[in-house]
Formats: structure tokens, sequence, C-alpha cells
């Protein structure tokens, strides 16, 4: 009896897996196995939904069900893998084990909770899935109609927690971002960038406590108490912890597959167990190396996983293929502020020229005369494929503004 590609995890990663496999195999059998509902909707779209008045159930664009059925997949929903046998290709699940003929990790990440005290540590919400975004936009829900009084603090600055400060903030809420940095997005941005984004966002409202860190959480008279590390208190009705993403490497690490920030792999998508492959949040991709991480980089995004799908597939139908990344710049829906960033691989010693205000180019230590990375605000957004054509040529050269 020929076994399934069997494929863990039904996000972004394990269902471009299978479609991009169908087109190459309409036949052999495929078993996906996922602990949620398996029904797809696109994650980007969690942190713009408030703003555009949509609730989980509308973020759905195919059920598990359907989608299912059209790339003739056998689905296990509500299943959770518990251990992997790599030398007798099984896996354990929560209804029994499962014999595999190649082996797909789409196991995505989980996000990074803060140690807090206080007796309302637990009401503390992250937003990394479709079910924790229903949990959220229950409790938002359940405090009223979206307004001023209903207060939201958003712990952390970075990408997702500025996505959702404009999305809330835009939707009518009163939001408060707390963030150790002094300024938002700073590990993506240069200064004159997130002062842009501050000053957008605070347009909207947003208020901003920088420099501080979130150290106790107590429910107090029906609402919350935060005590900041700079001494402040805010008063909030709901608490988003946006602090980071980490690659849930637990499954692979039980089983003795080779793990550091994330899941190792080739360039062909291999992890170090034959007929074990991963791609997603959870993988670390060798693809993905530079001077500043030899053995490759986590790339917790769309894209990458769009191009991983696709040299997976070829892999796994027999056709040898390896991963090479593109230029891949990063969106962020900040409404108030549109950005494109593609900030420059770990490694590049350099700095950041402006080349107008709303366009920056990073010049490397090495090599000035290129533009290793670029950050593009506001309307310079547009100039986006021109840039990414410029830094796959590599030949960009960065002209000082001063
Ligand atoms: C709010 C938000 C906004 C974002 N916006 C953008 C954006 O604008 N642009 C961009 O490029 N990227 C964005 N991203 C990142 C992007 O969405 C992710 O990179 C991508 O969705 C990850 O997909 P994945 O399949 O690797 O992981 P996931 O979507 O996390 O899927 C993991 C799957 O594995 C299953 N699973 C895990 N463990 C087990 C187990 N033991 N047994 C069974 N099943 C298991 C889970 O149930 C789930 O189905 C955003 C992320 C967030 C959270």
């Amino acid at each position: 009896m020929t076994h399934p590609l069997l494929i863990i995890g039904a996000g972004l990663a394990g269902w471009q897996s299978v479609r991009e496999f169908r087109k190459l195999d309409s036949t052999t059998p495929i078993t996906l196995v996922t602990a949620d509902a398996g029904d797809f909707y696109a994650k980007p779209t969690l942190s713009n939904a408030f703003g555009q008045k949509r609730g989980p159930a509308q973020l759905v664009t195919t059920p598990a069900a359907s989608i299912a059925q059209t790339l003739n997949v056998t689905l296990l929903p509500h299943t959770t893998v518990s251990a992997i046998d790599t030398a007798a290709q099984l896996v354990q699940t929560s209804t029994g084990p499962l014999a595999y003929r190649d082996l797909v990790l789409a196991t995505g990440a989980r996000a990074i909770r803060v140690p807090l005290a206080g007796d309302a540590a637990e009401q503390v919400l992250s937003v990394n899935s479709l079910d924790d975004f229903g949990v959220f936009h229950q409790r938002l829900s359940a405090l009223g109609e979206a307004g001023p009084n209903i207060r939201v603090s958003i712990m952390g600055a970075g990408l997702i927690g500025c996505e959702f400060a404009n999305d809330l903030a835009g939707a009518g809420y009163a939001v408060t971002v707390i963030d150790p940095s002094e300024r938002p997005l700073a590990a993506l941005l240069p200064p004159p960038a997130s002062v842009q984004l501050q000053a957008a966002l605070s347009g909207l409202s947003v208020q901003w406590q920088l420099g501080a860190t979130v150290q106790v959480v107590n429910s107090q008279a029906g609402a919350l108490s935060l005590t900041l590390s700079n001494g402040q208190t805010l008063a909030a009705d709901i608490v988003l912890s946006a602090v980071g993403l980490r690659a849930d490497t637990s499954l692979a690490q039980a089983a003795g597959i080779a793990c550091e920030r994330g899941i190792l792999v080739d360039r062909q998508l291999q992890t170090s167990a034959a007929h074990v492959w991963a791609l997603g949040d959870g993988a670390q991709y060798a693809s993905a190396a530079s001077p500043g991480a030899p053995t490759g980089r986590t790339l917790p995004y769309v894209m990458p996983i769009m191009a991983a799908a696709k040299v997976l597939a070829a892999n796994l139908c027999g056709t040898p293929a390896a991963l090479e990344f593109a230029a891949m710049p990063v969106a962020i829906k900040t409404p108030a502020l549109p950005i494109v960033a593609h900030p420059p691989a770990p490694g590049h010693l350099g700095e950041w020229v402006e080349q107008v205000l709303g366009e920056w180019w990073f010049a490397a230590a090495d090599a000035p005369e290129r533009a290793h990375g670029f950050v593009l605000t506001g309307t310079h957004t547009s100039k986006r494929m021109a840039l990414v054509k410029q830094l796959q040529a590599v030949v960009a050269p960065v002209v000082s503004a001063t």
C-alpha cells in the first residue's frame, strides 16, 4: 500500500504546498492533519479586519471541506500531531497513528508571551490565528460599539502591533501602544521613518508609552490596570500582546530533527531527517543565509511561503529544485502611513541614507555604492517595483540627499 504525502498544518504553508503539489500530481494521496478547523483565510487580514467591519466568519475565504474536495485531500481537522517517528515514517495524532511516504511540517510559529505579574495577566490576548482573532473580536465586541470609551492597550510597536494600532484606532477605539524601544518599528525602519509613522498614528489619537514595558496586569473595577516599568499606571479594557513570534519547533525537536531558531531546511526544503520537509513560519531556510546568519533565517511572511511551496512540490514530485529567494519587500498595513520595507540581510554593516523624506536606502559599509535594502513611506511606496529591480541587479548607487 502506498502511504500518503502527509502535511501537518492548515495555514498558508500547508494549503499552498497542497496547491503546488496538485499542479504537478493529481493522483498521489494527500492527508492534511491540523489542530484547527482547516478553513482557509489570509492571516494578514487579521490586522486590518476591524476597519473593514469583518468578523472571523467573514475572513474565511474557502471553508475547509470545500478546499479539501477541490484539491482531493483527506482532511483531518481538530487533530493534533503529538510525535513523529522518522525511522518508521509514522506520526502519532490525537486520533491515532498515521503512516507517511513524505511528511511536510507546516506548523507555523507561536506568539511569544512575556512573563507578567498580576491577577489578570492571563487575560492578555495574542492574535496569531483565526481562532485567536475570534476570541479577541468576541471580547472587544462584548464591550459595546467601538468608541473612545473602549481602551485597548497594545504591547509591542513592531509590525503586528502597529498594524493593529492603526486598525483599532481607525475603527474608533482608544489605543495605547507600549514598547521598550524609543520609537515604533525600530527594528525595521530608519529613525525618521519611525517618526513619520508615530505622527501618522498619533493623528488617529494613538497614545504611546515608549521606552517602557508592561510589568503587572491586575483587574480593577471591572477593567484592567497596567503597571509599567516607568512607574506609570494605565487603565485598559483589553490588552493585546504583539511582542513577536517564535517558530514552533517542538514536534521536530522531540523527533530529533535539527532545529535552531526554526526547523533547519536545506535549499531543497529537506530537514535533517529523510522524507521530512518543512516550510512556513516554522522553518529556518538555508536559502536565506547571510553573513550575519550563516545557517539561515526564519522568514515569517507570505512571499517566502509562496516561493518555498513551489520548490517543495517539485522536490516531492522527484524533480530536484533549489530555493532561491528574490528580493521580498514587506508591505506594512498602516494606511495612516503606508510603508514598504526591505531591510538588509543580517550582517550587512552600513547605514540608512535618506534620498528624500519618505525614501531611504541602506548603504553597506563595504560597498557604499550599492543599496542593500530600502524603506519607502507614503506616496514613495509607488517606487517599490523599481527599487526591487535595482536590488535584484545589486547595482543601485546610493545617493546621499545631503
Ligand atoms: C496579524 C498578522 C498579520 C500579518 N500580516 C502579514 C502581511 O501583511 N504580509 C506578510 O507577508 N505576512 C504577514 N503575516 C505573516 C504571515 O501571515 C505568516 O507568515 C503566514 O500566514 C504563516 O503561515 P504558516 O502556514 O507557516 O503558519 P500558520 O498559519 O501558523 O499555520 C500553522 C498550522 O499548523 C497547525 N499546527 C501546529 N502544530 C500542530 C500540531 N502539532 N498538530 C496539528 N496541527 C498543528 C496549526 O493549527 C495551523 O493550522 C502576518 C501575521 C500576523 C499574525
